[in-house]
């Protein structure tokens, strides 16, 4: 037995994966390569904050839909739903682990107007073309539905109460680091604050580690959330994302509502959503800038003046709500399309992207986590094709146009 290493020592000095960030991501991709039977190589995990305190896996709305305008979108929540429901038999079923249900109310788009309602319409064809059960809703069958809604304004919606809703994404991090873990990838407390590069620039070679240790590395992961552009300037690269603050507020009903509220999606830009007994409320700031990556300022002028009026004029049984919880997150936000960069670098070959999910990057961790791991053992994707979101589309700036964002 050799001597126990402070948790913060890598155990070795060479490794066949390092992966920059150990949340949501750095967790999917360790755990899909050490599950599969044709990787055999050695990994680390390294996390500057191992409490999480401040990523973004942790401040999520942990919510999942199927409802997106391009086909690859739903293909990848609709693995995500599979995952998380039979996330026992995807762990070998292991009688530890649980499946994980999708609290089903779904997404519930409202259109004032009839440009968006096209949209609507053209969504919901795509994503009955796959599976997804998205009914495209009049006013009436709203009102139907739910009668408790405000929907004078509102000429459509698109519902899809299939795969689509509310999952437990914390205890589905917690498994993947834990069998992760036990299927040998280590995962350290420190930071990666720099790379070395081959003569020709094509490889990353090292990385070092704030404490001082340098590790020699054949791939290396870029899973470092809102902060992925300080990790690829460490190869030279500047990626177009951005550290946004989204707002979520937590409130109770003097009157609860007699069912369901499904998440909701407001003109407005306020999405409103069923919590458990409690109900919950989101939406960007008006004005949405970069912010430092350590503001987690609270704006409790958003909840008076913008939130709240939102939620009393949509559902009027919310006249009389009291606040409970809230809390502001960052988006790692992609400033091009709002969607993921993945796959490796144009030039420098074993730097992989995970970056720039913006507001779904949760629900993509499984299909994105098992597809990066195919792209690094087999230098291909064996089950869903993800080269759209590779990082080229950058270099030409050609944003892949995805219509539903949140
Ligand atoms: C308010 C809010 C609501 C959301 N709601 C949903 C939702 O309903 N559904 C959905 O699908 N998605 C949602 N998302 C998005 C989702 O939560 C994120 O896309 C996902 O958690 C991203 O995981 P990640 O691992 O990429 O990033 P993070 O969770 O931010 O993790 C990155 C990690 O990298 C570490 N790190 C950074 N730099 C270094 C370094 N140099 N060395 C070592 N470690 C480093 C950080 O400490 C951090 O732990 C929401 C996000 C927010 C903020």
């Amino acid at each position: 037995m050799g001597k126990a290493l402070p948790a913060d020592k890598p155990a070795r000095s060479s490794y066949d994966v390092v992966i920059v960030g150990g949340a949501m991501y750095g967790s999917s991709v360790s755990w899909f390569l050490a599950d599969n039977p044709d990787f055999d190589g050695s990994i680390l995990v390294v996390e500057r904050d191992p409490s999480y305190e401040l990523c973004s896996t942790t401040h999520t709305n942990s919510c999942m839909r199927q409802q997106f305008s391009r086909e690859i979108n739903v293909r990848i929540s609709q693995f995500g739903a599979d995952f998380v429901k039979n996330l026992r038999r995807y762990m070998g079923d292991d009688p530890r682990v649980p499946n994980l249900p999708i609290q089903s109310f779904g997404y519930l788009y409202l259109a004032d107007n009839e440009e968006f309602a096209a949209v609507l319409r053209e969504s919901q064809k795509i994503q009955v073309a796959c599976g997804a059960g998205t009914k495209h809703m009049s006013a009436e069958e709203i009102r139907r539905d739910y009668p408790f809604f405000y929907l004078d304004d509102i000429v459509a919606a698109n519902h899809n109460l299939v795969d689509e809703g509310y999952f437990d994404g914390g205890t589905l991090f917690d498994w993947w680091r834990k069998s992760g873990r036990e299927k040998g990838v280590e995962y350290i407390g420190n930071e990666v604050v720099a790379m070395s590069l081959n003569a020709a620039g094509t490889r990353v070679e090292r990385v070092t580690l704030k404490s001082g240790e340098v590790v020699d590395c054949g791939t290396v992961v870029n899973a470092s959330g809102p902060r992925a552009v300080l990790t690829s300037r460490m190869i030279g690269v500047e990626l177009p994302v951005e550290p946004r603050k989204r707002y979520t507020f937590i409130f109770d009903a003097e009157q609860p509502l007699d069912r369901d509220l499904p998440l909701t999606i407001d003109p407005s830009g306020v999405h409103l959503r069923s919590d458990g007994t409690y109900y919950l409320a989101g939406c960007p700031p008006d004005v949405d800038p970069a912010v430092d990556y350590d503001d987690f300022e609270a704006d409790h002028d958003l909840w008076m003046n913008k939130v709240w009026p939102v939620l009393a004029m949509r559902v009027p049984q919310f006249e009389a709500i009291r606040l409970v919880n809230s809390w502001v997150g960052h988006y790692a936000y992609n400033t091009l399309d709002q969607n993921a960069i993945l796959g490796p670098h144009t030039k420098v070959e074993n730097f992989i992207f995970v970056n720039g999910f913006s507001g779904h990057g949760l629900q993509q961790s499984p299909a994105l986590g098992r597809g990066t791991a195919e792209w690094i053992i087999y230098g291909e994707y064996r089950t869903l094709d993800l080269t759209p979101f590779h990082c080229e589309r950058i270099e030409r700036n050609e944003p892949f146009n995805e219509k539903a964002i949140i």
